[in-house]
């Protein structure tokens, strides 16, 4: 246990609190202030974007230490990336808290499972799976499955996704139908790569990522001394952003509390946006089930963003369907007016690229420092033609969450061949369709964008670079190879230069939880947001919804929103607006939610007399259904009605012994049905 010896094994909570902790509770609203000195049992906050929630949780844990609560080295705060992780750190610190730890679930399973491995595992600490592709690639080769880069990258995701949601190799063909996942492969052959992944890396002695948490929290369930040693460690639990913790995590969280009630808990659940990796927001929305006596706290002020993008947000996400009712968090803007939220349509995306570079570079002229200043888009491949805008506008930039787009690679490899390409000479006018042949030769199909996230990126960069070869033969027709290579080595360069501060490019999912003065969120096309593959299933549709809603809230005062008609200069077919805009665009309504489709009833096709006689039939029953005032089928069924045409019975028996006719209905409607058979 790395911290046993400063634990301070008696420390007594002091009573009464002191002045510190009222200075404390001072930065607080009344609700935040409520959630803040609730320091005894479990507390669960579910507030929107902005309102406070990592501010009130920092507040709450100094608040415990000031009042004498809280031994600062007994709090563990976990939250999902080191960079929250180090946000919290320097925040407790600016509340004159130290000894807290505020770590990610996995740098604190790590630094738990160091300290008891020789205990739980026989030996050192694991070596940890430092390349987990080859790993894959070996499980793949031993399931005879042909796979590349990016296919054994979605096989990774698969696994990870199911040791996250801790389905065995045998629960993953089951599990994934019903998560409407789409692997690279059938899932019985996923399942085969996901077992022998898991015996190579036994037969190794080594752990991956997800297997940290799993084998602390088998420690911790299975060897009672090592439980009693953590356990007496850390008393108090703080979860940042829980609307996103997947059942892995939450299985280790529940082994550290071990039935323990200490434990808070702050999300949104109109933030999830990692389901598709295992989160379940059930955990935050079922808190309260689980611990009936805890705190339940919401706040509604939104202290980030004026009340326009407050407006917007609120109407964004009112738009969903229904879900858990209560749960339902309306914002109440905080701040002093500010500029509406504009939205512009371009009629491509270079022109798009080109009109939000030049709205960022008039407004670090107006005095706006560049790193208040974000553009966010759905996925990476994205990125390029607005590096590429910024770069030619002179705007610095750095990149979140994500590679460069030179550095991908895929882009790599292409950059390669195209200059090998190019140094065999080129036909002027042929620019396109050469560079077409060239990533065409690295299996890239046009048209044809793969299944499976990873694919699909790695298709969208090569379509980029299309893309750029399109724009530079439009502006000068006679580019040829060589000098669209040139150009591409110009633009790595420039965009390698190092910069310390500028407009931050980031995925909407690298955004989570940051905030920026100015917000541009770009591209805002159907397929793309919401994202093609996830068009087939309405859940996949409304976390796309939630993305675009993690987006708009990261704006302090100014927020864009942009699309374009087409991809590339002089295509033609345009593409449909972002369906989320819908009643967001001034004069534009909501969507009308999908029509309820009625059940499909197998349509009757009867030939000749017995056509005839069903068709009569149907008559009689439409006249009859209507002078009881009862719907059609309450008469008979269609399928009954075909029954009588191809019978044609001629008395009540050969009529009684028809389906779908009871004495009930041989009483009301028999002699009619045989009148009109006999017409
Ligand atoms: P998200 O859901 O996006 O993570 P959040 O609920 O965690 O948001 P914070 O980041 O804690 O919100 O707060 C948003 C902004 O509002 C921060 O700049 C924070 O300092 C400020 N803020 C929150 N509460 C108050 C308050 N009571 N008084 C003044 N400023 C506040
Ligand atoms: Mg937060």
């Amino acid at each position: 246990m790395p911290r046993t010896a400063d634990l301070p094994g008696s420390a007594a909570p002091s009573a009464a609190p002191s002045a510190g902790a009222e200075a404390v509770l001072a930065g607080l609203d009344d609700e935040q202030r409520a959630a803040a000195s609730a320091v005894e049992g479990p507390v669960c906050i579910l507030a929107g974007a902005g309102t406070g929630k990592t501010r009130t949780i920092t507040h709450r844990i100094a608040y415990g230490v000031h009042a004498g609560a809280f031994v600062p080295e007994q709090v563990l705060a976990v939250t999902f990336t080191a960079r929250a992780a180090g946000e919290l750190r320097s925040r407790l610190a600016g509340l004159g808290v130290g000894g807290v730890q505020a770590r990610t679930f996995h740098a604190a399973a790590m630094r738990q499972l160091r300290y008891f491995a020789p205990r739980v595992l026989g030996g050192p600490m694991p070596a940890l799976v430092e390349n987990k592709l080859r790993v894959v690639a070996t499980a793949a080769a031993r399931a005879r499955l042909t796979t590349d880069r990016t296919s054994l990258r979605d096989l990774a995701s698969e696994i990870e996704w199911a040791k996250t949601t801790l389905a065995t190799p045998e629960d993953y063909p089951a599990r994934a139908q019903a998560a409407g996942r789409e692997p690279p492969f059938d899932a019985a052959a996923v399942a085969r790569v996901y077992a022998s992944y898991e015996s190579a890396k036994q037969r190794d002695g080594m752990l991956d990522f997800e297997d940290l948490l799993l084998v602390t929290a088998f420690a911790l369930e299975e060897h009672p001394d090592v439980a009693r040693q953590v356990r007496a460690q850390y008393r108090h639990f703080v979860v940042d952003e829980y609307q996103d913790v997947n059942p892995l995590q939450q299985r280790l969280l529940d082994a550290w509390l071990g039935g323990r009630a200490s434990v808070c808990v702050v999300g949104d659940p109109n933030q999830t946006i990692y389901s598709f990796t295992g989160a379940d927001p059930d955990y935050l929305l079922g808190f309260a089930d689980r611990y009936p006596d805890a705190e339940v706290v919401k706040l509604e002020r939104d202290y980030r963003s004026t009340p326009q993008v407050v407006g917007l947000a609120n109407k964004l996400i009112g738009q969903a369907p229904e879900r858990k009712s209560i749960f339902r968090l309306k914002l109440l803007g905080q701040r002093a007016e500010g500029p509406e939220p504009r939205f512009f349509e371009h009629a491509d995306e270079p022109a798009e690229a080109a009109a939000v570079a030049q709205a960022c570079r008039a407004l670090v002229e107006a005095g706006t420092p560049a790193s208040e200043i974000a553009v966010l888009f759905r996925i990476n491949a994205q990125s390029q033609v607005y590096e590429s805008a910024l770069a030619d506008a002179g705007v610095p930039y750095v990149l979140k969450g994500g590679e460069r787009f030179f550095e991908r690679p895929e882009v790599r490899e292409a950059v390669v061949l195209l200059r090998g390409a190019a140094a065999g000479g080129s036909d002027p006018g042929m620019l396109v369709p050469t560079v077409r042949d060239v990533l065409a030769s690295t299996g890239w199909v046009e048209h044809r964008p793969p299944p499976g996230g990873a694919a699909r990126d790695r298709w969208q960069s090569l379509a980029a670079l299309v893309d750029l070869a399109v724009d530079l033969v439009a502006e000068d027709p006679s580019t040829d190879l060589p000098r669209f290579v040139a150009h591409l080595a110009e633009r790595a360069d420039a965009q390698h230069a190092p910069t310390v501060q500028g407009v931050t490019l980031a995925s909407m999912h690298a955004a989570k939880g940051l905030e920026w003065d100015a917000v541009f969120v770009v591209g805002l096309v159907d397929g793309v947001l919401p994202i093609s593959q996830s068009l087939s299933r309405p859940d996949a549709v409304e976390e796309e919804r939630r993305l675009l809603y993690v987006a708009v809230t990261r704006a302090r005062e100014q927020l864009t929103l942009s699309w374009s008609l087409v991809r590339n200069p002089g295509a033609k077919r345009p593409r449909p607006r972002s369906r989320f805009l819908d009643g967001l665009v001034p004069g534009s309504s909501p969507t009308a939610p999908a029509p309820q489709r009625k059940p499909k009833r197998a349509k009757v096709v009867l030939e000749g007399e017995a056509g005839e006689l069903f068709e009569r039939l149907r008559a009689w029953r439409s006249s009859t259904a209507q002078a009881a005032s009862v719907p059609a089928y309450v008469v008979f069924t269609d399928a009954t009605l075909q029954a009588i045409a191809e019978a044609r019975p001629t008395s009540i028996q050969e009529l009684a012994g028809l389906p779908g006719i009871g004495a009930r209905k041989l009483d009301l409607y028999g002699e009619d049905v045989l009148a009109t058979v006999g017409e």
